[in-house]
């Protein structure tokens, strides 16, 4: 589809040199070496500009780091991620709803930055540094998740500076997952197929999205999906565009399909409501004017896809 590549996380400009990895110690040591920093899945932000804040490696809050990632070459150098979720902060966050909206400011850090959810910036950040949030989100999500060998139980080791683990007692090497998920945008004629689950804020629907399953194709997995969760039969299906989705680690595949019957049969254990929603229903949505339908959050592929159809650049 036209515009692809704007979708959020969607960059893809970072030169991720997998043959240095092996390098890593020495990259780090390099004058142009630059950090970001993640604390419990939430990178240090430049809170009024929502830029990712970047650090020279001998800055005091890379200190003990509890894994350092080598993220690829950037424009000025080499760039790492380092976590630091064992560092507590003074006070606890007690706002965490649908969105954590808590702010946490490191001491070592300027005044000027504090971890932010990334949900809740990710619209706003640059391609690049939304990239960079993505991959190190994501990674470090799977070594707090895969600690042990899942061939044989035993402690794990981190290596290729971040992107392997390897099992001391078993031999066995593991490799960062990354879960596919297709996210469709079911369409007939003039309406498209919109659900929303339980959980979500009051109103707000969003595309029909589900993962991928062992042995499926993609437009099967669309099609069981949707048939599984609305009762709607789906004809032909296509790839529109994809998005590095890192809470913690999917792929969101987007997808178009026609709808080739109407009838909603809502799975209640999966949504809370379904329902089509016309051009004109979805831009008073967007527009802030509707009293039914919120829209799906800002910087997903749900509201990317959807705006891209309203405005007739999906192909
Ligand atoms: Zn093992």
């Amino acid at each position: 589809m036209r515009n692809a590549e704007t979708v959020t996380f969607g960059a893809s400009t970072l030169d991720r040199a997998a043959h240095l990895r092996k390098s890593a110690d020495k990259l780090a040591k390099d004058p142009t070496a630059q950090a970001i920093v993640m604390w419990r899945g939430k990178p240090l932000i430049e809170t009024k500009t929502v830029k990712v804040a970047h650090f020279p490696m001998s800055h005091p809050i890379l200190k003990n780091p509890d894994a350092r990632i080598f993220l690829g070459l950037g424009e000025n150098g080499p760039v790492f991620a380092y976590d630091i979720s064992s560092w507590e902060p003074d006070a606890d966050p007690d706002d965490v709803s649908f969105i954590d909206q808590t702010l946490q400011n490191h001491p070592d850090a300027p005044d000027i930055c504090a971890f932010q959810e990334t949900r809740a910036i990710m619209a706003l950040l640059s391609r690049d540094g939304a990239e960079l949030v993505a991959a190190a989100k994501g990674i470090l999500s799977w070594h707090e998740s895969h600690k042990f060998c899942a061939k044989c139980g035993a402690p794990s080791d981190m290596t290729e500076a971040g992107w392997q683990r390897n099992c001391g007692t078993c031999s066995a090497s593991h490799f960062p997952r990354t879960d596919p998920c297709v996210i469709m945008l079911i369409t007939h004629g003039n309406k498209v197929l919109l659900g929303r689950s339980p959980h979500w804020p009051e109103k707000m629907y969003s595309l029909l999205a589900g993962f991928m399953e062992p042995g499926e194709t993609i437009e099967a997995a669309v099609r069981r999906e949707v048939i599984e969760e609305s009762g709607i039969e789906v004809g032909t299906v296509g790839y529109m565009t994809s998005q590095p989705w890192p809470f913690p680690s999917s792929l969101m595949i987007g997808c178009e399909g026609i709808a080739a019957t109407t009838e909603i049969k809502l799975d209640e254990n999966e949504l809370e409501d379904a329902l089509w929603a016309t051009k004109e229903d979805l831009i008073e949505s967007l527009c802030g004017n509707s009293d039914d339908i919120l829209p799906a959050r800002k910087g997903s592929i749900a509201q990317f896809l959807i705006e891209n159809w309203l405005k007739d650049s999906i192909s």
